[in-house]
């Protein structure tokens, strides 16, 4: 069996020539996803903005720049986490991802989720929570570990944050997300001990 690192290099090439949804065609570049193929944490966001697909990475753009800022304020690094999205192309205006392309780009992150087996998933924004969790209202679950059987009726720990970029032009929601973001590591410390 190859490594989880090699497991994901031939992930990754196989996203590269994905056109399963029409937004393949009006994007620059796909962004499958980065960071550590065997970290503990994986982070899951909506979907590649303007930056992103230019860089065909992750958060690079200023959410992610805020993103970096709460990483470091739990000491942590971009190396040590992964950083993937619902879907891996950027959806046109940046406008949201419509139901039948996040459903095309579902089976991507599923089998991101089997190769890393990450310990916790943090959701950052509503749309990745309400992927996993429809019925949930971020306005209530933000900040709380969310368990759930997932993939081999394996219990999985998540946890809930406001998207990043809603906190950039709003000091309330900065201080929340910073506080909530704070929760990380005990989230983790809970989520080891199952
Ligand atoms: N917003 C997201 O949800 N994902 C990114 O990769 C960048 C901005």
């Amino acid at each position: 069996m190859s490594s989880k690192q090699e497991q994901l290099e031939q992930l990754n090439k196989e996203m590269l020539a994905c056109s399963k949804c029409a937004l393949r065609a009006g994007c620059s570049r796909v962004v499958p996803g980065e960071g550590s193929a065997e970290a503990e944490i994986m982070f899951i966001g909506e979907g590649p903005g303007k930056k992103e697909d230019e860089l065909g990475r992750p958060f690079v753009g200023a959410a992610g720049k805020f993103l970096d800022e709460m990483l470091a304020s739990i000491k942590l690094k971009r190396d040590d986490i992964y950083i993937a999205n619902i879907v891996k192309c950027r959806p046109p205006e940046n406008r949201d991802p419509l139901p039948e392309e996040a459903e095309a780009c579902w089976l991507w992150l599923l089998e991101q989720i089997k190769i890393i087996e990450p310990k916790l998933i943090v959701f950052l924004g509503r749309h990745s929570m309400n992927r996993f969790f429809p019925n949930e209202k971020i306005s209530e679950t933000h900040g709380k570990l969310l368990i759930k059987n997932f993939g081999l009726n394996k219990r999985q720990y998540f946890l809930a944050l406001y998207h990043p970029a809603s906190a950039l032009y709003n000091g309330g929601m900065r201080e929340t997300l910073l506080k909530d973001f704070k929760k990380i590591p005990k989230a983790l410390e809970v989520a080891n001990k199952k």
